[in-house]
């Protein structure tokens, strides 16, 4: 492998903070047209904007009684969308920011202008990620100011520190490089010529390799370029961590004493603490406010009162009671919901409950559902709801006397009343047109244009089917799947099948006019597949013939989702697209992309044009789906450019999926699509949904991150939601909060099942609410606060210059950590970072995701892979996005055979591999079995087959089957990885020193990226400064 290879060129040299260059370009926030895209809205500015009538269910003002999702009294519309106008009313005698003078910069050299920090604070709020900003202001009006009292105080050096033992401190940047007790001063050597003065924090300072990566493992050449010059010196902006030209690389020799990568916070050291303290053991969630164990932890968990944390996981359990100590610590207030998570086996189902034509009991104000937060009153006849404090009569059905401390006798009778997720049959009110629902349909559309057949991918999908048809979905307790299916093929024009049981030979009908697509035939299109089974399969027999000789090349793509829009919409049922497609739909149809991939416009304010769809065509089409309960999944296997940002449009706003399979070749790739396709046909799902947040007074939902659809500002829909997606809701003040009654949360999903029922589904939720800071700090769950910023992040994609978006969330990471330092922190040297327990790996897991592909301005990833995974995290649960963005790396070596256990995973970084070890590293998407050039040889045996190294075959993405302990340890560890996994991960075989191994690099996300991005070890010196600059 090419050393050389690893030094990235960076293309910001020139904008290289901190040696007294161009400041950042903030002068497109505020754009005009940057402000047409409301926020609260999924998706991209466009014809969808107005709200349209005819959802799926009635709007407007709800009638008493049973209805489906009344407006929320307490959140009446109208209520002004602007939570915080003006700026905090707080003692401000003393100027926001007031460390960023003029003196302040000139002994710390960088772009952060007083203005441009108020600028970028204005950034924050119109981004969103900062959360206590005005909703729906046009950008850059009437924003607040940072609050000032946090950030008073004198400017103070920088001062040697002491690292406490196991502490969470950091000596500052200056300090720490140049070892405990030594100058302030790094050595000129260090300095960048032409900087003024002996400014101690330098752009130019290169810390030294660090320890295992010079001890013979043959990294020691690239150290310069790992650890390069991301200390730009008091910059407020991440390029610092896109590292300076190769010049700077090739300085001089190392000689400082290290800042020990083992000494700063370890991901991995947080996952196994709370694994010991935490795992196998039961959680249950009878108190408000707890923190659950980390996503990383099994454990068992007991409903006792809150919804699992498999279904709702919070940034934090402790909301501040004020927007202005909301405002002070800039903690995003979030959930990130999962309805439909899969539960384990040992653990108990939802049970369901059903009052008949009665119906759910709901609050006559606020129309919550009952749950364990109503209170009853009055000898049981009245109950007061703990979201609206309504005291609502109990109707008569429902009477039950209370007991001596005033509950219900029938409490642990009752799941609404004792626990915090159960479900409802939902009665006829709920169905639309009031009428029960069909069973939903499965609609196949394959592209059979030239290349699929002739790479035989088409054979491949016709041949699957046969067999996976067999496990559609089904009820429980049904023997046979209510789900209908129907096939459809086509390239430019669309083939729909006739497959009535009853006919000998399936029939084929032709629609060329793709531009107004209809539906050629009801009766024979929608099957049963066990009554027509026979039929089925010789369909799928004939496919792959009866296109064998057509040449057609081009295809077309959105017809095709509206025609299987159509088809569900005829048969008046929900239902979901399984669309396989390769190319970019250049045929002439609505829809019709044009190859607009350009590598120009990346590092440049128009770069989110590139993540934008190209005609608003699939907007209007996506809320057409959604509004007919039409999902979409996409299996997509591009050999080139097929512009994802325009193709996964209508799969990510319905609820779908996803799947790239790039450069698809059959004896690589199939086994990893075939999984992805039985997965994605037997998973959980519920249809034609909508889901409504209601929360206790003082605060509400105000922003919505997934694979949804909004046509007003509280009505979640969804075409379908599967136990894979994961919906984040943003929430803010609208008042104060009580320490007292805490924060309630109720989440309700009105949906169709797989049988055809129509039924709710409600998770509950009580989080404390406290006047301490510390509180607050003390309940946070890092792995969601990422998912909320990468969500938040990822939409702010479509509307602003990726690199605003990197300095605000750089900046806030900043002020969180300050506010704590300030607050909450024990008196301490200035100059020391203090990091809050449980954020203590928020730096290391934010840098990753700012090294992600997505925000990363480089032209080496592809277009269609950064729009794809920006998708992706769209729809990601906590555990989910907690592994994409920090990967789960295993020594294999160290493999116990005769346990079942996983081996404790190891940091992401070069300096943990050693050349005589074997490595898996998973993110969700990727597996890759890393091998040193040293690897035991009886390892090499044991998994292979083959006598050493050099024989391995790295052209394999499965392992063989060998009958060795080695062998089966390790392909069951592969499988356990696997298995709670959205996506199948293809394996990859990766040799030391080998072309391939660069690839496995991008995914050390402590190190330095292979395009850019700063190290762990630089970007906490960099949070760090910043963070003191914010102190002082
Ligand atoms: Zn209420």
């Amino acid at each position: 492998m090419s050393q050389q290879g690893y030094v990235a060129t960076p293309p910001y040299s020139q904008s290289q903070p901190g040696i007294g260059l161009s400041p950042p370009h903030y002068g497109h926030y505020g754009d005009p047209s940057h402000a047409g895209s409301p926020p609260g809205m999924m998706k991209p500015a466009g014809p969808l904007g107005a709200a349209a009538p005819g959802g799926m269910l009635p709007q407007g003002p709800s009638p008493p009684g049973p209805h489906q999702f009344g407006q929320n009294g307490a959140h009446a519309q109208g209520h002004p969308p602007q939570r915080f106008p003006g700026p905090p009313p707080v003692n401000s005698a003393t100027p926001s920011y007031a460390p960023y003078s003029p003196s302040t910069q000139s002994s710390y050299p960088s772009p952060a202008s007083t203005a441009s920090v108020t600028q970028l604070a204005s950034q924050l709020n119109a981004m969103h990620i900062n959360s206590y900003g005005s909703g729906m202001a046009p950008p850059g009006q009437g924003l607040p100011g940072p609050p000032a009292p946090l950030f008073q105080g004198l400017p103070r050096p920088p001062q040697p520190s002491i690292m406490q033992p196991g502490s969470q401190v950091l000596p500052p940047p200056p300090t720490a490089l140049n070892g405990p007790g030594s100058s302030p001063l790094p050595p000129s050597t260090h300095r960048q010529d032409g900087l003024p003065g002996p400014a101690p924090l330098n752009a130019q300072y290169q810390p030294p390799p660090l320890p295992g990566q010079t001890l013979g493992t043959g990294y020691s050449p690239q150290q310069a370029a790992s650890y390069g010059p991301q200390m730009a010196g008091g910059q407020l902006s991440y390029p610092g961590g896109f590292p300076g030209g190769p010049a700077q690389m090739a300085g001089p020799p190392q000689l400082q004493k290290k800042l020990d990568p083992d000494s700063i916070p370890s991901p991995i050291q947080v996952i196994e603490n709370d694994r010991a303290t935490r795992g196998g053991q039961v959680y249950a969630t009878n108190s408000r406010g707890q923190v659950p164990p980390l996503v990383t932890t099994d454990c068992v968990i007991q409903d006792q009162g809150n919804a699992s944390p498999r279904y709702i996981r919070c940034t934090t359990y402790c909301f501040p009671c004020t927007s202005d100590m909301a405002k002070q610590a800039q903690i995003p207030l979030a959930a990130v919901i999962k309805p439909f998570a899969t539960i384990p086996s040992n653990e108990t189902p939802l049970y369901l409950v059903n009052h008949g034509e009665n119906g759910p009991v709901r609050c006559n104000r606020c129309k919550a559902y009952m749950c364990p937060f109503m209170q009853f009153i009055e000898g049981g006849r009245r109950y007061q709801c703990g979201f609206c404090n309504c005291v609502n009569d109990v109707p008569p059905f429902y009477f039950q006397h209370l007991d001596h401390i005033g509950r219900r006798l029938d409490h642990y009778e009752k799941p609404e009343l004792s626990l915090g997720s159960y479900e409802y049959v939902a009665t006829l009110d709920y169905c639309r047109k009031n009428k029960p629902p069909n069973p939903p349909a499965f609609i196949f559309m394959i592209d059979v244009s030239y290349s699929n057949i002739k790479n035989g991918l088409v054979k491949l999908i016709c041949e699957e089917l046969k067999t996976v048809l067999e496990k559609l979905p089904k009820e429980e307790q049904e023997e046979t799947s209510a789900i209908r299916v129907g096939f459809i093929t086509y390239n430019k024009v669309l083939h729909f099948f006739n497959v009535k049981s009853n006919l000998a030979q399936p029939q084929m009908m032709v629609v060329t006019d793709v531009g107004e697509v209809f539906v050629p035939l009801l009766d024979g299109f929608l099957v049963n597949y066990q009554e027509s089974q026979s039929v089925i399969h010789n369909l799928l027999d004939q496919i792959p013939e009866m296109f064998a000789d057509s040449n057609e090349n081009e295809t077309v793509f959105a017809p095709v989702i509206q025609a299987g829009m159509e088809a569900l919409k005829a048969a008046d049922c929900p239902g979901k697209l399984f669309i396989f497609h390769s190319s970019l739909p250049t045929a002439e149809a609505p829809g019709k992309l044009k190859n607009r991939d350009d590598k120009k416009l990346i590092n440049t304010d128009k770069e989110k044009i590139l993540f934008q769809p190209q005609t608003n065509v699939y907007d209007s089409l996506a809320k057409d789906c959604v509004a007919h309960g039409c999902c979409v999944t996409l299996f997509l296997f591009p050999s080139q450019y097929v512009d994802v940002a325009s193709l996964g449009l209508v799969p990510q706003l319905t609820g779908g999926t996803l799947y790239k399979y790039n450069n698809f070749q059959m004896h690589m790739d199939s086994q990893q699509f075939l999984n992805d396709l039985r997965n994605d046909i037997e998973k959980k799902i519920g249809f034609d949904a909508i889901m409504r947040i209601r929360t206790s007074t003082g605060f509400r939902a105000t922003d919505f991150f997934g694979g949804i659809f909004m046509n007003n500002t509280t009505d979640v829909e969804m075409a379908a939601i599967d136990c894979d997606k994961a919906v984040t809701v943003e929430f803010k003040h609208d008042d104060k909060l009580a320490e007292d009654s805490g924060a309630l949360i109720q989440c309700a999903v009105l949906y169709t099942t797989i049988g055809g029922q129509r039924r709710l589904r409600i998770h509950n939720l009580s989080l404390n609410c406290s006047s301490q800071l510390a509180d607050l700090y003390k309940s946070c769950e890092t792995d969601a606060l990422i998912n909320f910023f990468a969500k938040s992040a990822f939409k702010a994609v479509l509307h602003q210059p990726l690199k605003v978006i990197r300095e605000i969330l750089v900046n806030q990471t900043a002020h969180m950590l300050a506010c704590y330092r300030k607050n909450c922190a024990s008196p301490s040297a200035a100059s020391q970072l203090i990091l809050p327990d449980s954020m203590k790996i928020l730096p290391v897991y934010m840098n990753c995701l700012l090294k992600n592909c997505v925000l990363l301005s480089r032209p080496e990833i592809s277009t269609d892979e950064r729009a794809y995974q920006r998708q992706l995290v769209m729809t990601m649960g906590v555990a989910d996005s907690q592994l994409f963005f920090y990967p789960q790396l295993l020594p294999i070596h160290t493999l116990d055979v005769k346990s079942t256990a996983l081996p404790t995973a190891i940091r992401c970084s070069e300096s943990r591999l050693s050349e005589e070890g074997i490595f898996l590293l998973a993110n969700g998407l990727n597996m890759f079995l890393w091998l040193g050039v040293s690897s035991p040889p009886e390892l090499i045996q044991g998994i292979f087959n083959v006598p050493s190294f050099a024989h391995i075959n790295t052209d394999m993405t499965t392992l063989p089957e060998v009958g060795n302990p080695y062998s089966q340890t390790l392909r069951m560890i592969m499988s356990i990885i696997q298995q709670k996994r959205p996506y199948s991960m293809k394996l990859t075989i990766v040799k030391q020193r080998e072309q391939p191994e660069m690839v496995f690099r991008q995914f050390l996300v402590e190190d330095k990226g292979l395009y850019g991005g700063s190290s762990y070890v630089d970007f906490l010196c960099c949070v760090h400064k910043e963070i003191c600059q914010l102190l002082n």
